[in-house]
């Protein structure tokens, strides 16, 4: 049991990771206008941690790694009020073979 999670402990750590602000570089340029007026941020804190773990969890559906990076972007019908988004787009970015999944 215990020599199990340690090997995989240094799997995971032998991974290449990125960083969230590569992540949504990465995601940017694929998506191109997609985006246009989107902030490159997700629209709370509480968002934030919710999908970061859910894309840190995540495997990526073309080359198998697990441990993705998370990139969130905002479009803001009102940026003074927390609920002030109009729309919402969570990614999650491979750090091996920077395929984009849209969660
Ligand atoms: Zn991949």
């Amino acid at each position: 049991m215990i020599p199990d999670v340690l090997e995989r402990m240094e799997l995971r750590e032998a991974l290449p990771g990125i960083s969230e602000q590569q992540a949504v570089l990465t995601v940017r340029k694929a998506m191109g206008a997609e985006l246009r007026g989107y902030s490159a941020f997700p629209p709370s804190q509480e968002a934030r941690e919710i999908d970061s773990s859910v894309a840190a969890e995540a495997r990526c559906g073309r080359c198998g790694a697990v441990g993705l990076a998370f990139a969130g972007f905002t479009l803001w019908a009102d940026f003074t009020r927390d609920d002030g988004w109009a729309s919402y787009r969570a990614f999650a970015v491979c750090p091996v073979c920077h395929d984009i999944q849209e969660f």
